[in-house]
């Protein structure tokens, strides 16, 4: 990112200049709906973040221009009432949180512009948080540990934005190593970091650039698809709560006793954790084909059997296949956005023009395309 344009826009508009930071946005690997089924995820951060130049002032007002959006605005931190500019509640959310756990408040100048695409499903919204959470506690010498700044995060977006998200998305974004995934277990916070050095391949995300509303109740019924398979589990096996600790045995073993969609539903669940974890194997041995196959195969599962896909993403997904790409699927939770893609050098530049050029033929619209590098999480930028 360049960060002559965030330097001269702080000095112009503050006359001084502050100290540089950085948070990036993030991929999911593998391990969709896994997170409420007591699984895994496995995300990474990428090379696209937010930007912040920022100084304390000498007062208690918080005073930030956002340059993507050419807007400003100015907050008191003893206020209640969060500013009117959406953008400006991932911040004032922060500084609450923040306070909120005991910090001292204290007034600071900021400027920030990104370059994660915005509701593409990269989570600029956590890049943006993770950023302001991360500078602040440096800034002000805060002492809040890197699990309790991921909290601040995701607890912002519930309190202050209205989104009632689990934590990967802060989790990798403050996490986040440079060739690196993070295996996350979301409901302890327990990780491990997973080699992720595709040598010869490259990622993209293909963005379907369709998104539909009102994906809450399918959503819901997903979830409850899920915890019945698993409550129903649970009489024979009183160890298993969640379908992550379940087996595809265990399933047929209540397979008359549950919907044939329950049944669908929790059969995903259950070989979509399977399918992570001899992801990670994979990965450890730098088999990269077989990492492929496994996105295949979730795409399949999260279209065929979670019936979360739309047709444009199963569109994407057989026009990666039909191109040769090693391993593709929808990404995030469905019902649009995009799809990952894992593809050999020597086929790239083939599979992004047919994508675009058979997209654009059958919908009408161009897809947009994001190369991403699995880089470094949250951190001050020493310049
Ligand atoms: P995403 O999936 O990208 O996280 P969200 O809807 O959760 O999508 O968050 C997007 C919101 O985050 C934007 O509407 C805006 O308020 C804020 N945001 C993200 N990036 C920027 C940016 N570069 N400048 C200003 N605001 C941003
Ligand atoms: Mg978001």
């Amino acid at each position: 990112m360049d960060t002559t344009i965030v330097r001269n826009s702080f000095r112009e508009k503050f006359g001084t200049s502050g100290v540089l930071y950085f948070s990036p946005g993030r991929i999911n690997l593998i391990g969709e709906h896994t997170d409420y089924n007591g699984g895994y995820v496995l995300p990474g951060a990428i090379d696209k973040g937010i930007l912040t130049e920022i100084t304390p002032n000498t007062s208690d007002r918080v005073r930030v221009y956002s340059l993507d959006l050419n807007d400003y605005v100015e907050f008191g931190l003893d206020e209640k009432d969060k500013p009117s500019a959406s953008w400006a509640h991932y911040i004032f959310g922060v500084c609450r949180e923040m306070i909120k756990r005991g910090a001292r408040p204290h007034g600071f100048d900021a400027v920030f512009s990104g370059n994660v695409p915005l509701g593409a499903g990269l989570s600029s919204s956590a890049a943006l948080e993770s950023t302001f959470a991360f500078a602040l506690n440096d800034l002000f010498d805060y002492d809040f540990d890197k699990k309790e700044l991921v909290l601040i995060g995701q607890k912002t977006e519930h309190n202050y934005c209205g989104v009632n998200c689990g934590i990967m998305d802060q989790f990798a974004s403050i996490f986040g190593k440079e060739g690196n995934l993070v295996r996350l277990d979301c409901s302890t916070m327990e990780y491990e970091y997973i080699p992720f050095n595709p040598l010869g391949y490259k990622l993209v995300l293909v963005d379907s650039v369709t998104k539909h509303e009102l994906v809450d109740s399918p959503y819901n019924k997903r979830r409850q698809s899920c915890e019945r398979a698993a409550a129903a589990i649970t009489v024979n096996h009183p160890h298993v709560k969640l379908l992550g600790n379940a087996d595809l045995e265990m399933l047929k073993e209540v397979k008359k006793l549950i919907s044939e969609e329950d049944y669908m539903r929790a059969q995903y669940a259950i070989q979509e954790n399977t399918r992570l974890i001899n992801t990670c194997e994979a990965l450890k041995q730098g088999d990269y084909q077989t990492v492929g196959r496994n996105l295949y195969a979730t795409h399949h599962g999260m279209s065929k059997l979670y019936e979360v896909s739309t047709i444009e993403l199963d569109f994407l997904n057989d026009t990666a296949k039909a191109c040769g790409v090693t391993g593709s699927r929808m990404m995030g939770g469905g019902f649009g956005g995009c799809t990952i893609n894992l593809v050999a050098e020597d086929k790239y530049d083939l599979f992004i023009d047919t994508a675009i050029n058979r997209f654009k033929d059958k919908f009408g619209k161009e897809p947009k395309i994001y190369p991403v590098k699995i880089s470094q999480g949250a951190r001050r930028l020493n310049e």
